[in-house]
């Protein structure tokens, strides 16, 4: 199965700085049957959209935004639309990023709305579900990791494209990588926990992947990819993450 590698720029890169990467961007995965994707903050998306249109990138190369609303228009003032990332070229939403649910109080029935919409336009939702360190050290990771799929994706069209990312809050930009015991276990619980529901789905990892840990990480069975946080902002450790396998 192809490897999903995908770079959450969070709110960092202007568009200047955008086109910056992508001038740097080389042509290295020509051929490849890897996927990479991007998700620039809402304000240089059309920065990135030009960008990757003219790479001639040989391999699936895409970009999505990082939140979006479940409307496509409205009075929804300071929100995305999906349907604009959709008129820019972009594929994917990513969905619930545990930034979203703690910092912007995101709850699982908003999340199931955005998916659903996004699935609707066509685009990839990509739900991002984990635990916190207190959840994890309770011994909740996966009944909490079932609310969050089972909620989540309440609404969601079996059938359509979804990508899940699999990402311990306690890993996310602290450098603390999960060992790869527990990438493992998880990664096997959420594929269980998505089989049970009907979905199939690709499972990415993150949580401070970086150039060298990515090689063991990506060999892990159930774990499809990774979605990166810090190590994505360089244009080195970025390609050597997707060089993984
Ligand atoms: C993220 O933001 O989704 C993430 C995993 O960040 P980092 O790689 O910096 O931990």
């Amino acid at each position: 199965m192809k490897k999903i590698f995908a770079a959450n720029w969070k709110l960092f890169k202007s568009p200047k700085e955008t086109r910056e990467f992508f001038a740097q961007w080389s042509e290295a995965f020509k051929g490849s049957k890897n996927e990479v994707v991007f998700f620039p903050s809402a304000m240089s998306l059309e920065a990135a959209s030009t960008s990757i249109q003219k790479i001639n990138a040989g391999y699936d190369l895409s970009f999505g935004v990082q939140n979006a609303y479940f409307q496509a228009q409205g009075a929804f003032t300071g929100e995305n639309s999906a349907a604009v990332v959709k008129e820019l070229g972009g594929k994917y939403v990513l969905i619930g990023h545990s930034e979203r649910r703690q910092l912007f109080a995101e709850k699982n029935e908003l999340l199931a709305d955005k998916v659903a919409f996004t699935q609707g336009l066509g685009l990839v939702p990509m739900l991002c579900i984990g635990e916190t360190l207190q959840e994890r050290e309770a011994g909740q990771t996966k009944s909490v990791l079932k609310t969050q799929l089972t909620a989540g994706l309440a609404k969601a069209d079996k059938v359509k494209t979804l990508v899940v990312a699999y990402e311990p809050v306690w890993a996310i930009g602290t450098g603390k990588v999960a060992t790869p015991e527990q990438v493992q276990e998880t990664h096997k619980d959420v594929f269980e926990i998505l089989s049970t529901l009907g979905f199939t789905a690709p499972i990415l990892y993150g949580g401070s992947v970086k150039p060298d840990n990515a090689a063991g990480l990506i060999q892990i069975p159930h774990v499809d990819g990774f979605l990166v946080g810090g190590a994505s902002l360089e244009v080195p450790s970025f390609q050597k993450i997707c060089s993984a396998i």
